[in-house]
């Protein structure tokens, strides 16, 4: 279905795409149920206190709110979100893109569940890395941007240490939504843009 295009697809249209894949795979009545558990479940309990900004998992994103930004295989919501990630290029220049934008539920899951994957299963670390799919601010507006050429150092604090940073630091309408010590229990996330 295309890199860019998972994205934003919706579960029951990866429900679809499974189904009338050349293999027809199906999730089993455990992997649902497992799929419904991670995104009900109330994650407090192990000391994430974000605010849950999705609440079914078939909710779709409207592609008419959103818009692909070119070259970058994402998308952010038309409005505050696109004004503030134009602004934010034309004053910063050509070396700071979009790194991740829209994410809907299943690519939310997907990132949780690798991420979980690779810290045993334990949900405590994992959400302080990731949301849980329910709970992140990506399906509502707040983007990642990251410096050309820093790679996957982007979502590292590395980024924090980049001319980019400092730069967009000093802009009165940048916000940063995870900052050192934050209420929600989410690791310091300098690349992440609070937009909502
Ligand atoms: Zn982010």
């Amino acid at each position: 279905m295309g890199y860019g295009n998972f994205n934003i697809i919706s579960f029951d249209e990866a429900i679809n795409v499974l189904r009338y894949s050349k293999d027809q795979t199906i999730f089993t009545s455990d992997e649902l149920a497992f799929i419904e558990y991670i995104f009900y479940y109330e994650p407090s309990y192990h000391g994430f206190y974000g605010e849950r900004t999705t609440i079914n998992l078939s909710s779709k994103i409207n592609k008419n709110d959103i818009e692909k930004i070119p070259y970058t295989g994402h998308y952010v919501f038309k409005g505050k979100p696109k004004e503030t990630y134009l602004k934010l290029k034309k004053d910063i220049g050509p070396t700071i893109y979009l790194t991740s934008g829209v994410r809907s539920v299943v690519k939310q899951m997907r990132l949780f569940l690798d991420k979980l994957k690779s810290v045993d299963m334990n949900l405590s670390m994992a959400s302080r890395s990731i949301a849980p799919p329910a709970f992140t601010y990506h399906s509502v507006g707040d983007f990642d941007v990251g410096k050309k050429g820093l790679g996957a150092d982007n979502f590292t604090e590395r980024f924090a240490h980049t001319s980019e940073f400092t730069e967009m630091k000093s802009l009165k309408y940048i916000d940063m939504r995870y900052t050192i010590g934050n209420k929600d229990g989410v690791r310091y996330e300098p690349w992440h843009v609070k937009v909502i």
